[in-house]
């Protein structure tokens, strides 16, 4: 089978270092395996998100010499692909409307398949997830083995919301097996995401990629860098000094002579090992 990789960005600010860790690590991945590297903008979050940082990234990428192999998805563009996995869902008697508040959820309730507030009349309600009592455990490509009680971790976790968006579970789950993802590299903030779409993928009879999580950029003061609070933006008209810190923060050689972005990548992609990456689940961006 050809490997296959992504990068899958939300469009809630423009590209910053954590995400382009995310970017070149998949990308690196990718190559070094022969395979392909795709894109997929999740915009299915609009509250969330800042107009224009959906052109904004996928303009800055090409600029650090990420090139995808194939069209962009647009997750705002698979509506319909959500609602068939969600009816399927809904025939095996899988979900089930919720009412509760997250004041009723307070405490760690299990809910245990079923609402436990009273039907609001009117009221839309959440759809949850039936989550049995079940350990997930996959082998991460860099973090090693994990082990997660599903019912204890997630609970009967929410796949569409009140106002009618999906959850990035349920979308994640479903574009990843549409593009064929065979490999999903990304920031270590997700790996406790990964027993929950697991979980979804043997629910709708998908297959599930290997994960490779990469360690996560933290700031001086120990927090997580993040696209929406505007943390360490990467500058697209002078990627090199970006790049060259990216490479340093995945341990990778850094080409002192190279005077273009796709010459560092190429010498990385020389010397990369999978295997080489750190293995700490997060590090300071320098
Ligand atoms: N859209 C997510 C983010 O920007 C990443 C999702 C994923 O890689 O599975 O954090």
């Amino acid at each position: 089978m050809t490997y296959r990789g992504r990068f899958a960005p939300s469009p809630t600010g423009h590209l910053h270092f954590g995400s382009l860790v995310a970017a070149v690590g998949s990308w690196l991945c990718a190559r070094h395996a022969g395979g392909e590297w795709l894109l997929r903008v999740e915009d299915i979050d609009p509250p969330r998100e800042m107009p224009g940082s959906a052109e904004s990234i996928l303009a800055a990428l090409p600029a650090f010499g990420l090139a995808a192999d194939g069209p962009v998805v647009f997750q705002s563009n698979r509506q319909a692909a959500y609602d068939a996995a969600f009816e399927q869902l809904k025939a095996a008697d899988l979900v089930f409307p919720c009412w509760c508040s997250r004041n009723d959820l307070a405490g760690g309730l299990h809910l245990d398949g079923r609402c436990l507030a009273a039907p609001g009349a009117g009221r839309e309600p959440a759809w949850r997830l039936r989550v049995p009592d079940i350990e997930i455990g996959f082998d991460d490509g860099l973090q090693g083995p994990q082990m997660q009680n599903l019912r204890d971790t997630a609970g009967d976790f929410v796949i569409r919301r009140v106002e009618g968006y999906y959850a990035y579970q349920l979308a994640c789950v479903v574009d990843d097996a549409f593009q064929g993802i065979t490999e999903v590299v990304r920031g270590n903030d997700l790996l406790d995401s990964t027993p929950r779409q697991i979980f979804l993928q043997r629910c709708l009879g998908l297959p599930t990629p290997r994960y490779l999580h990469l360690p996560l950029a933290l700031d001086g003061s120990g927090r997580k860098l993040s696209k929406s609070e505007q943390a360490h933006p990467v500058d697209p008209t002078d990627p090199l000094p970006a790049l060259r810190r990216t490479l340093a923060f995945l341990d990778l050689p850094i080409a002192p002579a190279a005077g273009h972005p796709a010459a560092l990548l190429a010498h990385a992609l020389e010397r990369f090992e999978p295997a080489g990456l750190p293995h700490c689940s997060e590090r300071m961006a320098a």
